[in-house]
């Protein structure tokens, strides 16, 4: 289990610099991975509903961000298999942006009917 690396500031009481120390932080979609609910699992990935999107994500098992072309494509297929039973006849596209955690591969895939900063509010539109 690997985490973040983060820096916090500790503000001595008595000192006038702050001090600067590295803790680790379990990375988000490790703890995701093992917790969440799966839509689809197998060795490589887990798929999940992403807690703030309320869409499809597949997560990589491992916290790992290089991926051999072969093995992308396969999540990606993953993805697009699980997100299709999802959705059934609505339309969507598979969001490679990771915005909030950029060193652990996930992907989402969300509705093209509907922004994806709104789908969450947008109810049941199947
Ligand atoms: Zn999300
Ligand atoms: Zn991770």
């Amino acid at each position: 289990m690997k985490g973040r690396e983060v820096l916090i500031a500790l503000w001595p009481i008595s000192g006038r610099q702050s001090i600067l120390k590295q803790v680790t932080q379990e990375c988000e979609l490790c703890v995701l991975a093992r917790l969440t609910e799966w839509l689809y699992e197998d060795e490589l990935v887990v798929v999940v509903l992403c807690e703030s999107c309320g869409v499809p994500m597949v997560v990589l098992r491992e916290h790992e961000i290089e991926l051999g072309e072969e093995s992308r494509q396969r999540v990606l297929g993953t993805l697009t298999e699980v997100a299709g039973t999802y959705y059934g006849k609505m339309e969507f596209y598979i969001d490679e942006h990771m915005r909030q955690i950029p060193d652990h591969l996930h992907f989402h895939a969300r509705p093209k009917a509907v922004p994806w900063w709104q789908y969450r509010n947008a109810g049941d539109l199947s």
